[in-house]
């Protein structure tokens, strides 16, 4: 028998995630923050005592999880429990396999982030997809329908940039039998953030994660905060010793109030939101039309956008071609389920990025 024969079929079948990585001058692909990490992290990581390399880290982040707690404004909350992992994408994954038994149904609605059905199929879960609303919104009712183990929902969505209404996301929270995962990777963001209901209802887990407002994607620390009973579950299933010892602690420090720290990111988190307005507006005057965005990025329907990616990393520039989004989506189906995906940052890089495009949309 080939080894290939003896893999479980889900990891067999599974093609590996391969985005565009081209080395461009100009990078705005992933949605991370462009102008790098806050300083008070960089001074950590730059005076690393040994023993915080030639020992294990600590088992579950147990101090990170309070830091976590202060920051969201849920330090006080009675039965409110955190659980860290190796990014978001850790915490996603251990949720899954936690609450999705064999053959057990994962819900989300298309089009959103792209590793939710790879995360299902690999931990032998059915993903069963209900598209956005033309208003980019989740069909609450269709999606407790689907009677899953675990509901996804993205605020702010990604690809699209897009809220929720709190009506809907309220709606599945209050009204899904299994366990509702909100997915808030760019809360930071966006006016309207839900982590009260992890507190409000003992089923819900809001995942966020340190790689896009912190600046440390590189470090991959990410989290979920829920009832302890359900944060313990996921904890679990993920196991011990999966944030590292140099992680933490660039973490935790860029946890700490002060300029060089979450005054860092607060700040930088403001000027994505105030130069994204701007991008907006200069990507209209090109003819394009961005969907209404409340992230630190913008997704941009057109049918173009595979042809407008390549001319642009031919002259050095890196955006995020999205192809195959659900075309149930009326916006979505005018550009044939394409689009451009282009992180916001420092302004001379949106201006490099709008001269470019401008030269190559023909
Ligand atoms: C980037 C992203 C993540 C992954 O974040 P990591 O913490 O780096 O694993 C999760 N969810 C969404 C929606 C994202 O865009």
């Amino acid at each position: 028998m080939s080894i290939a024969a003896l893999a479980r079929d889900e990891v067999r079948a599974l093609p590996l995630y391969a985005p565009d990585m081209t080395p461009c001058a100009i990078d705005v692909s992933d949605n991370t923050n462009l102008w790098g990490a806050p300083p008070a992290a960089l001074r950590v990581l730059a005076d690393v005592p040994a023993e915080s390399v030639a020992r294990y880290p600590s088992l579950y982040s147990t101090p990170l999880r309070e830091s976590i707690l202060r920051y969201l404004g849920l330090g006080g909350a009675p039965g409110v429990g955190v659980v860290t992992g190796c990014g978001s994408d850790d915490v996603l994954d251990s949720t899954m396999r936690a609450f999705g038994r064999a053959g057990a149904r994962l819900a989300y609605s298309a089009p959103t982030f792209s590793m939710i059905p790879v995360f299902a199929r690999l931990n032998g879960m059915e993903p069963v997809s209900i598209p956005l609303t033309a208003a980019f919104d989740v069909d609450a009712e269709r999606l407790v329908a689907c009677d899953a183990a675990v509901t996804y929902l993205c605020t702010p969505n990604n690809p699209t940039a897009t809220p929720l209404s709190r009506a809907a996301v309220e709606y599945v929270a209050a009204h899904a039998r299994g366990v509702v995962v909100i997915d808030e990777a760019y809360a930071e963001f966006s006016p309207d953030t839900f982590q009260e209901l992890a507190a409000r209802h003992e089923r819900v887990l809001v995942v966020r994660t340190f790689s896009k407002a912190f600046g440390l994607a590189g470090l991959r620390v990410g989290y979920g905060v829920a009832g302890r009973e359900l944060a313990g579950l996921v904890e679990r299933a993920r196991g011990p010793y999966k944030v590292n010892s140099l992680a933490e602690r660039a973490v935790l420090a860029s946890l700490d109030e002060g300029d060089d720290a979450l005054g860092w990111v607060r700040a930088h988190a403001a000027l994505a939101v105030e130069l994204r307005e701007r991008l907006v507006v200069e990507l209209r005057a090109l003819g394009f039309e961005p969907l209404p965005s409340v992230a630190n990025f913008v997704c941009v329907p057109t049918p173009r956008a595979q042809l407008l990616a390549s001319r642009l990393r031919e002259r050095g520039v890196l955006v995020r071609a999205l192809s195959g989004l659900s075309s149930d989506v009326p916006a979505l189906a005018a550009s044939n389920g394409m689009a451009l995906r282009i992180g916001v940052g420092p302004w001379a890089v949106m201006q490099q990025l709008l001269d470019t495009l401008d030269m190559v949309k023909g």
